[in-house]
């Protein structure tokens, strides 16, 4: 559930209708819900209740600071995979012990950041990675708390590109190894493993992949034990996935993710983390785009907006599905007819969807685009220099923008002309 309904003809983001914020803000731009966001995270918190767990949110799904901030208040801790999430994630208070380092390709300069700023555990995913971080640990007169990713080779059904957890992927070692690994761990005195981590990919819609991946863990627990490993914590990454089409089979939902958790891990006396990133943000969040012009082409309509491919990738990399809906509910019934939706990007790519039936709709039209809030603003940029798009968080009858557009002046400003020019 989330908080974008339709009230008194015309989308509401909470208790602020939408239209109120395009008129304030202009468009197009990203809109979160406080409750929506609020509710997720402690959906989690509810599916682990009972268990020693903390619930790492995954800030490369939506790192506003705003975000981070109300996620730190909720008591989240945060899963980051680069110095600049690190640095996102102290600066909203989060204390180092509840930050996870993860990532295929941690610096050394970002090891060091995250050892002298404070860490709870570094997700290490090869064995170049393991002497780097034993080396600069050493150089500060640590040790670092790590796990090692293991690669489960379990089919996790989802986009190639967000598939992690097959052996052909880049991440983690591969489970087959993993006694081996934590012999090496444990004979570099810069390091000291806590536990053991996994991530099989995002938008998964099944509980089936998640169940290969945690019996390998549970065995996996077992037999490191057995070889005198200590292991205490079990960190499952994120990736559990959203409904993006409207008639979709429902993906499950955290309680059922948590339950499956309980009875394949349960009884390993091990703290459980787990990093959600889409599933707390992805439909807590829109994007508000405005129709520039309707083009009537031949034996297809395009509605051409102000919001593009570089606002929003999802559709052109994944080719991912958004509902795209009108802002003033259409009257019911009303015979709806196919579009083309496209934004003003020089690319045949910029376009977010084919054959979408549509309401009459018209220049000057204002659309949301649901399940926009996970890998929409995080992931645009300023290309054909149209400046990222303003975020806006709404709580009940506010909302206050929470990064602003840049002016073209700012975005000039950036690059520097050399002396010789
Ligand atoms: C991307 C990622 C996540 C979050 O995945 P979601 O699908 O957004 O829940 C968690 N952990 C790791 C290691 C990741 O790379």
């Amino acid at each position: 559930m989330d908080h974008f309904l339709y009230r008194d003809g015309e989308l509401y983001a909470e208790d602020v209708p939408v239209r109120d914020i395009a008129d304030g803000v202009g468009t197009p731009f990203y809109c979160y819900s406080t409750a929506t966001l609020t509710r997720h995270f402690q959906l989690f918190e509810e599916a682990l209740h009972g268990m020693p767990h903390l619930i790492c949110y995954a800030m490369k799904a939506a790192s506003n600071q705003a975000i981070l901030t109300l996620m730190a208040q909720l008591g989240a801790g945060m899963d980051v995979v680069s110095g600049g999430e690190y640095a996102r994630a102290i600066a909203a208070g989060v204390p180092g012990e509840r930050i996870v380092f993860s990532g295929v390709g941690k610096t050394r300069t970002e090891m060091r950041q995250a050892l002298q700023g404070g860490v709870r555990q570094f997700n290490l995913e090869s064995e170049p990675e393991m002497e780097a971080l034993n080396e600069v640990a050493l150089s500060l007169g640590v040790v670092a708390p790590v796990t090692v990713r293991v690669n489960p080779d379990v089919d996790a059904q989802t986009h190639a590109k967000i598939a992690t957890g097959k052996s052909e992927n880049k991440f983690g070692i591969p489970i087959t190894r993993a006694r081996e690994v934590y012999a090496r761990v444990a004979a570099l005195p810069g390091l000291r493993a806590v536990g053991i981590d996994v991530h099989i990919g995002s938008q998964l819609t099944s509980l089936e992949p998640y169940r290969q991946a945690f019996e390998k863990v549970a065995d996996l627990t077992d037999a490191l034990r057995a070889d005198g490993h200590e292991i205490l914590r079990l960190d499952l990454g994120g990736g559990l996935g959203i409904p993006y089409l409207r008639d979709n089979q429902a993906p499950p939902l955290p309680l059922q993710y948590g339950a499956l958790i309980k009875e394949i891990l349960g009884d390993k006396g091990c703290e459980i983390e787990i990093e959600p990133g889409r599933l707390v943000a992805g439909n807590a969040g829109i994007l508000v785009s405005r129709v520039i012009y309707l083009k009537e082409g031949e034996g297809r309509d395009f509605l051409i907006l102000d919001g593009a491919m570089n606002d929003l990738i999802r559709p052109a990399m994944y080719d991912a599905h958004h509902d795209i809906v009108p802002v003033m509910e259409p009257v019911a019934g009303v015979a709806q007819r196919p579009f083309d939706i496209v934004g003003p990007v020089c690319e045949s790519g910029d376009t977010f969807a084919r054959g979408r039936m549509m309401p009459p709709m018209g220049a000057g039209d204002l659309v949301a685009f649901r399940s926009a809030g996970a890998y929409g603003a995080v992931m645009a940029s300023e290309y054909n220099t149209r400046p990222l798009i303003p975020e806006v968080l709404v709580q009940k009858d506010q909302f206050a923008v929470i990064r602003a557009r840049p002016s073209f002046e700012e975005i000039i400003e950036r690059d520097t002309i050399p002396p010789w020019l």
